[in-house]
């Protein structure tokens, strides 16, 4: 209101004047741990200038802001796990503010401001990097010049492709990603429904099923709340040696009437609908959190994802939409279907040229019937389930060489359709026998059993899937 009055006087000389005198407020304090960093999110009245440094004998950590005054405790954070072991703040002029985080260990701190969102106001995020993260070669394309195209490809190419196990019978690899996080939260929907909350849930229990399977590991991206950049996600993935990139999200449509699920592969040119283009966009806005700042992502991405598609996407692309239908179809049986077939879209998290990978939207979280759903610990379950089973339809038809699905295969035991399950803590028979979809009776027939009783680390052997025709 104050600066509106000087524009009416509309004269230079004063709109300065203005911008000094609107000091910005530090209205709260928030703090993220992630596996190799830690983020603080300073809450901001307005936009504010300012400058991060570090000092070291003692380790420590000064951000200057100028035009700006706190207005909050800083005491409170939950400084445990952390490398921070206190902060204070000091006003060195009026509107000055000093603080100096203390620090048990050296980081490396990147700093950005962030423009208001739809849950937050101006902000400013100071992440501190753990010695020996891989900060100074950040995955997010930020400090690749988009003349020299070269640089950000070689490194993804079959140079850091999986290596070939010594071992001939390895694990297939699923790289399970919890969309958004921390900072982000992802769609928002009624009750308090968020996005990034749901999908993790969702993330966990796929990946608990997936471990109960022997042949399979499934990895995490994200392991708990915090902000990875969306090319971070892919090259976790690709480290932990993925056959296979699951994204998992929930959807949110200006009508709440917009129900059911839909699985999407990577698209090369253009969306398949309009949908698909909005959806791209907002999901792939979530990098802007990154701290890209006013980098274009854009120019880069396009440019880099048409090097990458000349290169191997083709081929990855029809693993991708051989899973993604069978993903679909799965989910079909425990929950409506937005679409039912795979869409495809320019998903940044898509563009992994070796690696098969989906997106999966489990429903419409800003629909308060299936917001409800979608925070029920039965449906996500089941949502981890219908996944998992096409999943696995995938990989039992085309399982990747020198992997111990590919022995059960290559050995005849998949035709008579027989896996094999390790007995977890917590697992009862009957539960074994409903997530692989056969009767109690056939698998304890199978296994010989004269009870229920079984043990932690017993293996059992599945016998084919009675179930799955009679849904
Ligand atoms: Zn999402």
């Amino acid at each position: 209101m104050r600066r509106r009055a000087f524009f009416v006087v509309g004269l230079p000389v004063l709109l300065v004047m203005a911008q000094a005198w609107a000091a910005s407020d530090v209205r709260g304090v928030r703090l993220w741990r992630a596996p190799d960093n830690t983020r603080l999110v300073f809450d901001l009245s307005g936009p504010v200038q300012h400058n991060v440094f570090t000092l070291a004998a003692p380790d420590r950590i000064v951000i200057d802001v100028s035009n700006a005054a706190l207005k909050t405790s800083i005491e409170q954070l939950p400084l445990k796990n952390t490398p921070i072991t206190g902060m204070r703040a000091a006003q060195r002029t009026a509107d000055e503010l000093r603080l100096v985080i203390d620090l048990s260990a050296e980081v490396t701190p990147k700093s950005f401001t962030l423009d208001p969102n739809q849950e937050y106001g101006h902000r400013l995020v100071v992440d501190l990097f753990d010695k020996g993260s891989d900060v100074d070669t950040p995955s997010v394309p930020a400090t690749v010049t988009p003349s020299v195209p070269a640089a950000p490809v070689a490194p993804t190419l079959p140079a850091t492709k999986r290596p070939t196990s010594p071992s001939a019978r390895r694990d297939i690899v699923i790289a399970i990603d919890a969309g958004h996080g921390g900072e982000d939260p992802g769609a928002l929907g009624p009750g308090n429904a968020r996005e990034k909350d749901v999908v993790l849930a969702i993330a966990k229990r796929l990946q608990t099923q997936i471990n109960a399977e022997k042949g399979y590991r499934a990895e995490l991206t994200r392991t708990g709340d915090y902000f990875i950049p969306l090319r971070k996600r892919t090259e976790i993935a690709r480290k932990k040696g993925a056959d296979l990139f699951v994204s998992i999200h929930a959807d949110a449509a200006p009508r709440s009437v917009a129900y059911g699920a839909s699985v999407y592969a990577l698209s090369d040119r253009g969306a398949t609908s309009e949908t698909a283009r909005w959806l791209a966009d907002t999901e792939n806005q979530s990098d802007l959190i990154g701290g890209v700042g006013n980098v274009s992502l854009d120019d880069k991405d396009r440019m880099l994802a048409g090097v990458l598609l000349d290169l191997s996407m083709t081929a990855t692309l029809s693993s991708s939409l051989d899973v993604g239908q069978r993903v679909l179809r799965n989910m079909g049986r425990i929950a409506p279907l937005h679409k039912d077939r795979v869409e495809q879209a320019g998903f940044m998290v898509l563009k992994s040229p070796d690696i098969p990978s989906i997106l999966v939207e489990t429903g419409f979280i800003s629909n308060p019937g299936e917001a409800n759903k979608l925070r029920s610990a039965n449906h996500q379950q089941a949502l981890a389930r219908s996944i998992h089973t096409g999943i696995r339809q995938f990989f039992q038809q085309s399982p990747p060489p020198g992997t111990y699905i590919a022995w059960l295969r290559d050995s005849g035991k998949v035709s008579i359709g027989m896996r094999e399950h390790t007995v977890r803590s917590g697992e009862s028979l009957a539960l074994i026998a409903q997530r692989y979809q056969v009767t109690l009776d056939s698998l304890r027939r199978a296994n010989k059993l004269d009870s229920n009783i079984i043990k932690i680390g017993q293996t059992l052997t599945i016998p084919a899937s009675t179930l799955a025709s009679q849904q």
